[in-house]
């Protein structure tokens, strides 16, 4: 059997991993990284990217939908129609290339790829079933990176109309009838999408209000933009079974038992991390429940046994993953590092995003501090208007007594763009002043941010 032998092993190459592996590698450390699909993960090849683009197409759809019927601009537009097949290969053609782009900057931080599914035998030892025949691989150091997968709820078991969120990314037809189980970011995300190029979706949510990890004042605009598309939203409403064949799907509400008809269940009720089939009994680690305990260096309960991403629990975030395997690669390499983030952002890109960093309103308080508060409406701003994107609002948390900013959350067409002035200011230590004392940009919806922060002081120029 061939042996490899180097001084760090990644097992996963999704954000995580691959960027463990392309630091490790630009370090000059001899690496090798092991995965069984092609390299990006979860966010590459069934996540963040091919999301994005389906959610792209079909605004892009009701944008021509919208045209055919009367509208303030003036525009016109006839019987637009979407070849859903097309679009699925346009966005596998970028995950394909995406794929290739990842495999390219591990060739040329010389860290070798290994295709193929990992065993770990010991902390140091990870047995790889290829293509070609079972490879040893011995490391000084291991990186575990093995993710996450969506959580199945016991009585829909996936398959056949019974889809997760990997299924609904490649469909081959757009479904007449859509249920969707989960009000969180990924399944309205992908509801909002198909209601968008034409299914009539219906959201099964057994909390009072959909994402319920945002605060009311985030997701009520996400719930009106919802009605407006025509998705009906059930709250308080549990999922229990479905027909044989998964064309109709048993629901609990406050009423009583209701039946929905679907062409397809799309189940989303969250992901877990990934811990069996990779021999993690082996390594008998210490647990932080159902994720692998890490500290501030994500150092495992094991010597020379890093965990990193989604197998370490919540924020499950591509970005969150891969500061963390940069870091780890640092640290591998002699470096003195530990993960002391100030803001891991997060954005919905439902219809409008959400993006929130740092402490929310509630957080801020229960954390201990008297808050300053700034909010201003896009209704106000300028930019907003020339986009009819008048909806939402920048939202500033600041500390009563120094005025340090501790969190920043917005919700607007587009905003997503802006999470990167939040969490900069965040990391920076801004205070309002600061993010006050900026130019921004006329006429452009970050001008919100300032205006949110002079709002938050007091004296806001433009409402
Ligand atoms: P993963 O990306 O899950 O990668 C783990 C890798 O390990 C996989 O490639 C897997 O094949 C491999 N692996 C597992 N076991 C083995 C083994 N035994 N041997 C070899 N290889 C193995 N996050 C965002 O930040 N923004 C978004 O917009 C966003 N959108 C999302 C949309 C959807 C529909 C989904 C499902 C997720 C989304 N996420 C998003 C979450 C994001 O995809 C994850 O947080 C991220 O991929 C985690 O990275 P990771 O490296 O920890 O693990």
């Amino acid at each position: 059997m061939k042996t490899i032998n180097c001084k760090v092993l990644v097992l996963g190459a999704g954000p995580g991993g691959y960027v463990a592996a392309i630091r490790a590698g630009q370090l000059g450390l001899d690496t090798v990284i092991v995965d069984g699909q092609a390299p990006g993960g979860t966010c590459l090849n069934v996540g963040c990217i091919p999301s994005k683009a389906l959610i792209h197409a079909a605004d892009e759809f009701e944008k021509s939908m919208h045209f055919t019927g009367e509208n303030v601009l003036g525009i016109s537009v006839r019987a637009p129609s979407i070849d859903l097949s097309k679009t699925i290969e346009w966005k596998d053609s970028i995950v394909k290339r995406l794929n290739s782009g990842v495999a390219g900057l591990l060739k040329k931080n010389k860290a070798q790829l290994v295709k193929g599914w990992g065993k770990m035998v010991d902390g140091k030892t990870c047995l790889v079933a290829t293509d070609e025949g079972d490879v040893t691989i011995k490391a000084e150091n291991v990186i575990l990176a093995t993710g996450s997968v969506p959580v199945e709820i016991p009585s829909l078991p996936f398959g056949g109309n019974i889809i997760s969120s990997t299924e609904a990314l490649s469909l081959d037809g757009v479904p007449e009838k859509l249920v969707v189980i989960g009000g969180g970011y990924i399944g309205l995300e992908l509801g909002t999408a198909y209601a968008k190029m034409g299914a009539k979706v219906t959201v099964v949510e057994a909390a009072e209000r959909i994402l319920p990890q945002y605060d009311a004042d985030l997701s009520k605009p996400i719930m009106a933009s919802l009605k407006d598309l025509g998705i009906e939203v059930l709250l308080n409403t549990k999922a229990k079974a479905a027909n044989e064949d998964g064309t109709a799907l048993t629901v609990e509400t406050t009423d009583g038992d209701k039946t929905l008809e679907a062409s397809k269940i799309l189940v989303t009720v969250g992901r877990r991390a990934k811990t069996e089939g990779f021999g993690l009994e082996e390594l008998d680690l210490t647990m932080n429940g159902r994720v692998v305990a890490i500290n501030d260096k994500c150092e495992t309960s094991m010597t020379g046994v890093y965990a990193i991403g989604d197998l370490t629990g919540e924020p499950m975030l591509a970005h969150r993953a891969m500061a963390q395997g940069e870091m780890v690669a640092e640290i591998i390499s002699g470096m003195n590092r530990t993960f002391d983030k100030v803001s891991i952002p997060a954005v919905c890109f439902t219809d409008p995003e959400i993006v929130t960093a740092g402490l929310s309103p509630e957080e801020a308080e229960a954390a201990g501090y008297e808050t300053k508060i700034g909010v201003f409406p896009f209704a106000a701003n300028g930019r907003a208007m020339t986009m009819e994107a008048e909806t939402g609002f920048v939202r500033i948390v600041a500390r009563k007594d120094n005025h340090l900013v501790l969190g920043i959350q917005a919700v607007g067409k587009g905003v997503a763009e802006l999470s990167a002035a939040f969490s900069l200011a965040l990391e920076m230590g801004a205070c309002l002043e600061d993010v006050a004392g900026t130019i921004h940009a006329h006429p452009t919806q970050s001008e919100g941010f300032q205006e949110a922060a002079l709002k938050a002081l007091g004296h806001a120029l433009h409402i």
